[in-house]
């Protein structure tokens, strides 16, 4: 009788988690090595995947998160257990606040011995830590489960609202052994990840006709709308309804900001005017004074038309007319088709009034960056990076600070989608380096991030990472020597400095040549202007320090009415 030879071939979960994201065209993973995925990284660099490594996860995440935000797929970072999942954490909710797809990827400790809490090596029960902060959270237990739940990962990330989601992959997990054939079929190749949703023909006409009934009506775009890659279409809706439009931060350049139907440069007069308004994914959050108040011109209430992809966002602030759900592109593509030749342009009065305001603003605006004071100042620094950005609509702009921000957006006109990236829906500090490095691995673009000094800080270390993958990223740091400003004393007299102050006069582009970089030091707006156009021909990575006046800045930028001491004193 002869015998049976069974040579089966076998495979691990190292290997199916490699080759479930591959299937998936997943190329590059953001992440921090370290017990128990260092052997992940290596076996996902030997199978020709992308591995970047950060030195704080934090960074990794954000990194991964505007990937996804570019893409419109997952962006991956991959962490160690408990203090590195939780630095990956953050990037993670401010992902899924922001509406970017991400999954977070870390390794974890037992279960057996998490549950009873017998003090494991970094033990921390992941999966529930990360449930309320993400748009949903998974754990894998089995080899023969890693296809599905890599596959429940990316539909989760990309499909609907985008956000971010946590995959729990213990340690035993990696190491397990399974038959290869039964692991191949394991696996799940996504199909249709992010499906159209296509808008109810009444929700549509509804829609329509509250804009029809509109005097002053005016359209919002918000970085959902960018998000969708609709281009075309929202550019349509613009341009054949002529109605005025205000780009939310991250939108600017959706259409280019120089567009006649732009009124970013009369927003206050807009908001508080318009009878009408067509949010078209964006959110009637704190950063539109939640629909309400002063700022929308009430008493008088506004009709709102809203454009969402999220049933459960209509009415989260104020009554919505008319909402439309559905994705972005099929939702445009259905009001442009019912806006026809006999649609209602809007006011005359209306678009010459906003023209006045916008003609008055520029000037005044013209006037301030006109000047030339000594030291710098936000606005001087900011006239010489927007005229060496002016005619480079393609460099990705990541911006972050308090004045910094406030003052850049403004400032620097966006002619192309997607390519400002920002503090975002919670106005955070600390998105910079991870933002730049995302971007510029994601697209192979150039960068040039507008940072505070305060606001770079959090991801200094990053520049290490940027020299050594060589990145097209500039940095220039608006040193004004603290929080907000530099000029803050200790009312005591003591030995300690002022909460808001940093070291003066610190050298923040010698950081940047530490690790073989050009650091460049710009004290006027000469200098930062050769400086960076220095460093967008070279393409290599370049931190200016751009010496600002640490007396200008103003406390929490534009946002001071959300001290609560200011609050209170204005009561
Ligand atoms: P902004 O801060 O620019 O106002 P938000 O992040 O607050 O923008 O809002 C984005 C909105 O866009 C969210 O309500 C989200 O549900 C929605 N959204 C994101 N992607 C899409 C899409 N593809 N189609 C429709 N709506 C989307």
């Amino acid at each position: 009788m002869a015998t049976e030879t069974t040579t089966t071939e076998l495979t691990d979960g190292f290997h199916l988690v490699v080759d479930a994201l591959k299937l998936n065209g997943i190329d590059t993973i953001y992440g921090l090595v370290g017990i128990p995925i260092t052997d992940l990284a290596r076996l996902w660099q030997a199978e020709g995947g992308r591995f970047i490594g950060f030195r704080h996860e934090q960074h990794a995440g954000n990194a991964a998160a505007i990937a996804g935000y570019l893409t419109q797929k997952p962006g991956i970072c991959l962490t160690v257990s408990a203090p590195g999942f939780l630095n990956g954490l953050t990037a993670l909710a401010n992902a899924t606040t922001n509406c970017f797809p991400m999954i977070l990827i870390s390794g974890s400790s037992e279960r057996e011995i998490v549950d009873l809490q017998q003090g494991d090596y970094e033990e921390m029960d992941q999966l529930n830590a990360a449930r309320p902060y993400a748009k949903a959270a998974y754990r894998v237990l089995h080899a023969e489960d890693i296809g599905i739940g890599v596959a429940r990962a990316i539909r989760a990330a990309v499909s609907g609202r985008p956000g971010g989601v946590y995959l729990d992959l213990p340690a035993k997990l990696l190491a397990q052994a399974i038959d290869a054939e039964r692991g191949r079929q394991s696996l799940v190749k996504v199909v249709d990840p992010a499906p159209r949703q296509i808008p109810a023909a009444d929700a549509v006409a509804r829609a329509l006709d509250v804009l029809k009934g509109a005097k002053r009506p005016l359209i919002l775009l918000g970085k959902g709308a960018a998000y969708a890659q609709a281009d075309a279409a929202i550019r349509a809706l613009v341009e054949k309804s002529g109605i005025p439009y205000l780009p939310m931060s991250m939108a600017k350049g959706l259409l280019p900001d120089d567009h006649a139907q732009s009124a970013s440069a009369a927003r206050s007069y807009v908001l508080a005017e318009a009878d009408v308004v067509m949010l078209v994914g964006a959110r009637l959050n704190w950063l539109l004074s939640h629909g309400k108040g002063k700022t929308w011109g009430a008493p008088v209430p506004k009709r709102f038309i809203q454009v969402d992809i999220a049933p459960t966002e209509i009415d989260s602030n104020v009554a919505i007319a008319a909402p439309v759900i559905g994705d972005i592109g099929s939702c445009v593509e259905a009001l442009v088709a019912g806006i026809g030749a006999g649609f209602p342009k809007p006011d005359a009065q209306w678009l010459g009034a906003i023209a006045e305001r916008k003609a008055k603003n520029a000037a005044k605006m013209a006037e301030t960056l006109a000047k030339d004071p000594v030291p710098m100042n936000f606005h001087s620094a900011l006239r010489a990076i927007r005229d060496v950005l002016a005619p480079r609509p393609d460099i990705y702009v990541v911006n972050e600070g308090a004045n910094t921000l406030d003052f850049a957006r403004s400032i620097i006109d966006m002619r192309e989608p997607r390519k400002r990236l920002d503090s975002g829906t919670w106005g955070i500090m600390g998105i910079g380096m991870g933002f730049a490095i995302g971007a510029s691995v994601t697209t192979g673009k150039q960068v040039v991030a507008i940072e505070g000094d305060s606001a770079f800080g959090f991801s200094g270390m990053e520049v290490e990472t940027i020299c050594r993958y060589n990145l097209p990223v500039c940095i220039v740091v608006f040193n004004n020597n603290g929080v907000y400003r530099g000029t803050d004393v200790n009312p005591t007299g003591g030995k300690d400095v002022a909460p808001t102050v940093f070291v003066k006069g610190a050298r923040y582009d010698r950081m940047m040549e530490a690790f073989g970089g050009i650091g460049r030091n710009a004290a006027t707006p000469a200098e930062l202007t050769a400086a960076l156009n220095e460093a967008i021909a070279s393409g290599r990575p370049t931190l200016i320090n751009a010496v600002i006046d640490e007396a200008a800045g103003t406390e929490s930028g534009r946002i001071g009415n959300l001290n609560p001491q200011s609050a209170a004193k204005k009561k």
